[in-house]
């Protein structure tokens, strides 16, 4: 199923974002995440691809293929380019077409001093033509509701979020964000520049302490008020946190679907728990 056509068929379009295990042996782990997560009835789950964008150990189009072949959903494989050579890149994408994977999220990747950069893409709409010219591969792109952190602002950003619009990306997924309304001036924004294709929320629950210290102290996401005093009041109360760090995503995702949002992306962390509850707490908007 080509995921552009279910933003036409539906509205709100769930998915799910899981990340591969570093080692083979945990993978058993990752199949068990998939198949709880499969009783949410999600019309896709994403499969991220290794930071460094090595070949070697990596998952990506095998998890992908599973969720696919043994679980009857559809899978979007994640594919960046800025550590990869173009026959990395295409040996990817016949991999990909190999294991019957119709979907794949085009990225430039970060750029990450451990890995070398390779000079042949150096943004994902250059990754988006080639995928174009070498597969019948659908593609999406990611994009920043508060602007990405290497550009000027956040007009540049969508200036430049046009470039893989232009290259093929049929639909965005955002990153995280904690503030709603970000997301709505950024909306504004992109429609008011002419991004015209579907914009997938992508909401992550902050569940505990660990997560506080390293996704949210990096993500260089807002925080609004609401969010500051969730994590003073419960920042050192991981049973608390838990609860109100899932409260927090629902009303995030209420609000979102109330305001008429194209998709939910979440990114469940491989914690199927915390995706099922919100599930339940939503499930009746959807
Ligand atoms: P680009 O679109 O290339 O943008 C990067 C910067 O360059 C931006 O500042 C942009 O404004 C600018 N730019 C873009 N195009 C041009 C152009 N043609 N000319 C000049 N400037 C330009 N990383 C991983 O390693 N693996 C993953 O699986 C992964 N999944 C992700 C999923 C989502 C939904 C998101 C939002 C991010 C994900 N990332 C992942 C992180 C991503 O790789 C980084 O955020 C990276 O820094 C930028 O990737 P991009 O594809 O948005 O890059």
């Amino acid at each position: 199923m080509r995921i552009p056509e279910l933003f036409k068929a539906k509205k709100p379009v769930i998915s799910f974002e899981i990340f591969p295990p570093k080692r083979e042996t945990g993978l058993e782990k990752i199949y068990e995440t998939v198949g709880k997560l499969s009783v949410c009835n999600p019309d896709f789950i994403s499969v991220t691809y290794g930071a460094a964008g090595s070949l070697v150990n990596n998952y990506t189009c095998e998890i992908a293929s599973r969720i696919k072949h043994d679980y009857g959903i559809e899978p979007l494989a994640h594919l960046t380019c800025v550590n990869s050579s173009m026959s990395d890149v295409d040996e990817m994408i016949r991999r990909f077409a190999e294991a019957d994977i119709e979907n794949v999220l085009a990225l430039r990747g970060d750029i990450v001093p451990e890995a070398a950069i390779k000079s042949e893409f150096s943004h994902a709409n250059e990754l988006a033509i080639e995928v174009q010219r070498n597969s019948g591969l659908q593609i999406l792109g990611a994009c920043y509701p508060e602007g990405h952190t290497e550009s000027r602002n956040l007009i540049e950003d969508i200036h430049n979020l046009k470039y893989k619009i232009g290259a093929g990306a049929k639909v965005l997924i955002t990153q995280l964000f904690f503030d709603n309304q970000k997301f709505y001036e950024f909306l504004a924004a992109a429609r008011n520049l002419g991004v015209d294709v579907p914009v997938s929320a992508g909401i992550m629950p902050i569940v505990s302490h660990k997560q506080i210290e390293k996704t949210v102290a990096l993500s260089g996401a807002s925080i609004p008020p609401a969010f500051a005093e969730m994590i003073e009041k419960y920042g050192d109360d991981p049973d608390a946190l838990y609860e109100h760090g899932i409260q927090y995503a629902v009303d995030q995702i209420r609000d979102l679907i109330e305001h008429g949002v194209d998709g939910i992306h979440l990114y469940t962390m491989n914690n199927p728990e915390v995706s099922l509850e919100i599930y339940e707490r939503v499930k009746d908007l959807l």
